[in-house]
């Protein structure tokens, strides 16, 4: 991005252009659900929270926003406005240590307000599927430990990643005089993760509702591809089958080379089952035939309305900032919009057939027949449950010498290995490893959530066994100590 000044200002690294419009800054970290590890989740998004509370009460037009990988706190208006904002919270970020338990109680409720399916039990999405956890697939995994990150976590966490290494300031016009953001001394320890992919389409069960559909593409096709596969997506299923109403786009970077485009469709829950049929149809005859000529279209008139608008190129400013942060490198928004302007059906086609192979499609398993799910000579299926069928290579397959609980029906037993604990039924035993747990809870009626590395999970209660408490105790000696949290509220 050219015609703007990069300066040093009190140790934070500064951007600042000179755009028309009203103006625009930014003071972002680089820190998001990726970075978390298992145990705290969630504790960025809350860390965002406390601040803006800390700030309060501000006047000037503001928001932030907690993302994957970032923390962006923005504020428009009169640019002495925007400058006492951005260093109200680099003020609030150095006096983090002294908040009170009730403004952690008071954004802790906050928090959960804004989204209580995911604070109220274990929620996995579409990244969760393909990346499992901790790392990106964190990013729209919910899990109930909010409610029990100590003040001590928080501040811990503000220490680690809310510091000056790894933060940037932007602004869309020359910074005022009185811009003066300091912020505590530090550097990030930033991991990257090796993310193994999925590469044959597969779909998965889901607790969420409607069908839900993800592909892995290259980051710099990911905005005008999600835009074009939006328009045939309301074409097909919205106006040809009258299956949906609307389709949501979501767009995650996952790492330097490529993003997530997800789409979330609302079918009626007894038109679950066709939607997922005939959207995996639609993706397959869009890649062999090419996308229409209205969506081509579409896709170019929309970048021209972009490049005309200011807004566009203030948020080209911030991510290119957030890229500068993150060290890496993508292609320009400027470049983007000159893509989808030059975009042909056969550029997209393209574009979607080097890709489809990534597709996951999740679907609400509560609502559909599964014979009325495509063949699986279509598509792979994943029943996504962490039980699974006991190999006859674990090394203990005869479980009858170990220790046994009847679950309280009589109909089933669990048993434990070193490694695995068993499920013995009628059919074939089933089994969860040990080595796979990442996250246990201890709910309110003290059973245990077993949350494995892919995100999925179990809980095992008073019901699954007779004597529950020696159950209990053996499943929590076999697990290490830091990694179970507290999940009653
Ligand atoms: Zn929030």
């Amino acid at each position: 991005m050219d015609g703007f000044t990069r300066t040093l200002h009190n140790g934070t690294v500064l951007w600042c252009a000179r755009l028309p419009g009203s103006c625009s800054g930014t003071l972002s970290f680089g820190v998001g659900f990726k970075d978390e590890p298992t145990t705290l989740l969630g504790i960025t998004h809350l860390l965002e929270h406390v601040v803006l509370n800390l700030v309060q009460p501000v006047i000037v037009a503001h928001d932030a926003v907690t993302t994957s990988e970032s923390v962006v706190f923005t504020a428009w208006g009169d640019p002495d406005d925007v400058a006492g904002f951005l260093n109200d919270v680099a003020e609030a970020v150095c006096r983090i240590s002294s908040i009170s338990d009730a403004v952690l109680v008071a954004e802790k409720l906050s928090v959960e307000a804004e989204s209580p399916t995911q604070y109220a039990s274990p929620t996995s999405g579409l990244l969760t599927y393909r990346y499992g956890i901790p790392g990106i697939g964190s990013a729209n995994f919910g899990v109930p430990g909010t409610a029990s990150l100590t003040r001590q976590e928080v501040i811990d966490w503000s220490a680690q990643w809310f510091v000056s290494d790894n933060a940037i300031l932007t602004f869309t016009s020359p910074s005022p005089e009185t811009l003066n953001v300091i912020l505590p001394p530090g550097s990030p320890d930033r991991a990257t993760a090796d993310l193994a992919s999925i590469d044959t389409p597969v779909l998965v069960e889901s607790a969420k509702e409607g069908v839900a559909l993800s592909l892995v593409v290259e980051e710099g096709v990911a905005e005008f591809l999600a835009e074009a596969l939006w328009h045939e997506l309301i074409a097909t299923l919205r106006y040809d089958l009258n299956l949906i109403y609307s389709v949501r786009v979501i767009t995650t970077r996952v790492d330097e080379r490529s993003c997530e485009i997800a789409f979330v469709l609302d079918p009626l829950p007894r038109n679950t089952a066709r939607t997922v049929r005939m959207s995996i149809a639609a993706l397959r005859r869009i890649s062999r035939k090419g996308f229409s000529p209205a969506t081509v279209l579409a896709v170019q008139k929309s970048a021209d309305l972009e490049e005309a608008d200011t807004t566009t190129h203030a948020s080209f400013l911030h991510a290119a900032a957030i890229d500068h942060l993150l060290d890496r490198t993508s292609v320009s928004g400027i470049q983007r919009l000159r893509d989808a302007q030059r975009a042909t059906s056969e550029s997209l086609r393209q574009a979607l057939r080097n890709h489809l192979s990534t597709l996951i499609v999740a679907y609400d398993e509560a609502e559909v027949k599964r014979s009325d799910l495509p063949d699986r000579s279509i598509i792979a299926r994943d029943q996504y449950w962490p039980w699974q069928q006991r190999s006859a290579g674990g090394g203990t397959a005869d479980v009858s010498h170990l220790p046994t609980w009847p679950s309280r029906d009589g109909k089933s037993a669990l048993s434990i290995t070193p490694t695995h604990l068993v499920e013995t039924s009628s059919r074939r035993p089933i089994e969860i490893a040990f080595a796979d747990i990442r996250l246990v809870g201890i709910t309110q009626d003290n059973a245990l959530t077993l949350i494995d590395h892919r995100g999925r999970s179990t809980t095992i209660d008073e019901s699954d066994a007779v004597n529950f408490e020696t159950l209990r105790h053996a499943i929590l000696e076999r697990i290490p100590t830091s990694i179970i949290r507290d999940f009653a509220k």
